[in-house]
This record gives structure tokens, C-alpha cells and sequence, in this order.
């Protein structure tokens, strides 16, 4: 289904995409034929592995040190990608910064950084997104929520706000962009590995086990089970599909067995 003609001449803007999930599916539009897939996030160093990558496909891989924090910077960035390859058709809201912390112990700055990242910045990057997809009829937004953001989730509280506003975000937009060509649609993962999630969300053995132990079917997700989900909102497969949020989270947020842990299951 996710031929290498699926993106054929499309140009894509991925936040965050020289890590984890952002680089598997900046990889994954470059696979599937994009014409051009411009990754932007805080760290050079980031940029390395899909700069490499793309030397190897037949697309263009431009890399820009931004903050997503930074509403006129995005803005500059993104008019001058549309400007240089003259469209801009999927963008990819992908950065976002997490981690454990008791909400009784949260300093201020720890609230103000998840959400100016998660939330905030996540919504500056599809206003700079649809001003230009305006401009050069239409396109397709993809922004990464998380179940948490209906379900609530302890120790994150400051992510789980901000997700839930993600998701609004996207339903606000889809709604509102339609008229203008363009599509707004989410995807939820459940836990994936990926370097910022060990870091910062299961750090340790005990809480990765725990973490486990959420999961019906015993195994995290693989980041290309999320990818590709991404890539399939992302296309004109889903051409059909807008202001839709898809759970990719093994059956994690619907829980577990409440009664036994060796419950029968045949
Ligand atoms: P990751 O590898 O840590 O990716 C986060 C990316 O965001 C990094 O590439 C980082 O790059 C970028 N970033 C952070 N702050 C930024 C800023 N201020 N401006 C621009 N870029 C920024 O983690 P991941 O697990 O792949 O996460 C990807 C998405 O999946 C996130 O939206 C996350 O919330 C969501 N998610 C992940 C899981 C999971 O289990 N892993 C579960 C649910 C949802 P720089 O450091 O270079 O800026």
C-alpha cells in the first residue's frame, strides 16, 4: 500500500525528525518518493542520520537547526521551504519533550517547558503549516498525540494537558481548514522505543517492566508500527480522513484484566 511512488513530487516538513519517530517517517516519505523532506529541530547532531539516509534515495534531505518554541522563526522557516521547492504538502507536527515528574513536586518551568514545546509549539507549527498550504491549495498536517491525553496518565500530567490539546487542536483545524484543502489528522502511540523515551520515561528497569505490564499483548510498540500510520494519514490513501485521531497503542489505553494476572485467556 505505501508504494515508492506514494509521495511522488511531494515536499514534507517533519519537527523532530532526526529522532525516534520523526526519523522513521521522515525515512518512510523518503522511501515512498518525496520529492524533498526538510527535518527541523534544536540539534544539529540530530540531523546526522537522515542527512546520511537521504544520500541514499533519490530525494532531497535538508536539515534546519529551530525551535518550535519560536512562533516568527517557524513561520520564517516554513515560508522559505515553500518558497525554495514551490509547494509545502505534508507537514509532520512531531516535536515534543517529556518526563516523569510527581505533580505535587512540578516547578513552574517544568509545566511551562512540556507545554511550550508539546502544546504550543505543536500549534504554531500547523498555523505556519496551513498559512502556507493556503497559499498552494491544500495539503495533509499530521500531528503526534498520545492516549493519555483522554485516559490522564500519573507522573505526566504536563504532557497528558498538552496532548489533550493536541488533539484538540487538530479537531479545531481539520474543521476549520477543510474548506481550504487541507487536512488535519492525529496519530496516539502507546509507548515506542525510541532514545528521549528511555531517557525520560522508563529510565530504569523497574519502571520499563512496569510499563510492560500495561501492555495486553507483553511488548512495546516497533517505531514503524507508529511510522507507518503517520505516512498513511499523511497520503492521499487517506485523502478521505480529517480531524481523525488513530490509537496505535497495541490495546494499552482500553487496560488490562482487572481480576487475575493469570486470568484464562482460552
Ligand atoms: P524523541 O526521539 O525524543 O523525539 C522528540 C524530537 O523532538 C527530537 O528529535 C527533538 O530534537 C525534537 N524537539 C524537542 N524539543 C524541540 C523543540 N523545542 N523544537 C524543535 N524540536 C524539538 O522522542 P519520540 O519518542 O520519537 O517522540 C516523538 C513523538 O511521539 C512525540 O510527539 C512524543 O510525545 C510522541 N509519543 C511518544 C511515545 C513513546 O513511547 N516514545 C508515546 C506517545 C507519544 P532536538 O533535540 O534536536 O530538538
Amino acid at each position: 500500500m505505501l508504494d515508492d511512488r506514494l509521495f511522488a513530487d511531494r515536499v514534507a516538513i517533519v519537527t523532530g525528525g532526526g529522532t525516534g519517530l520523526g526519523l522513521e517517517v521522515s525515512k518512510g516519505l523518503l522511501r515512498c518518493g518525496a520529492r524533498a523532506v526538510v527535518v527541523m529541530s534544536r540539534n544539529p547532531d540530530h540531523h546526522r542520520e537522515i542527512a546520511a539516509f537521504g544520500a541514499t534515495t533519490g530525494g532531497t534531505v535538508e536539515t534546519r537547526a529551530l525551535d518550535v518554541r519560536e512562533p516568527d522563526r517557524v513561520h520564517e522557516a516554513f515560508a522559505e521551504v515553500a518558497e525554495r521547492y514551490g509547494r509545502l504538502d505534508i507537514v509532520i507536527a512531531n516535536a515534543a519533550g517529556n518526563f516523569v515528574v510527581p505533580s505535587l513536586r512540578m516547578r513552574s518551568k517544568a509545566w511551562r517547558a512540556v507545554i511550550d514545546i508539546a502544546l504550543s509549539g505543536a500549534f504554531f507549527t500547523c498555523q505556519a503549516a496551513g498559512r502556507q498550504m493556503e497559499q498552494r491549495g491544500g495539503g495533509s498536517i499530521v500531528t503526534i498525540g498520545a492516549t493519555y491525553a483522554w485516559t490522564g496518565m500519573p507522573g505526566v500530567v504536563h504532557s497528558a494537558a498538552a496532548k489533550a490539546g493536541v488533539l484538540a487542536i487538530t479537531r479545531s483545524l481539520a474543521v476549520e481548514w477543510a474548506p481550504l484543502g487541507i487536512r488535519v489528522n492525529c496519530v496516539a502511540p502507546g509507548p515506542f522505543h525510541s532514545h528521549g523515551a528511555e531517557q525520560n520515561l522508563w529510565p530504569d528497569e523497574a519502571s520499563r517492566q512496569n510499563l510492560l505490564r500495561s501492555m495486553p499483548n507483553g511488548r512495546f510498540l516497533d517505531v514503524e508500527e507508529v511510522a507507518r500510520h503517520v505516512l498513511y494519514l499523511a497520503s492521499p490513501l487517506a485523502a478521505g480522513v480529517n480531524g481523525e485521531c488513530f490509537v496505535v497503542d497495541g490495546g494499552q489505553s482500553l487496560g488490562r484484566p482487572w481480576h487475575a494476572k493469570d486470568a484464562p485467556i482460552g
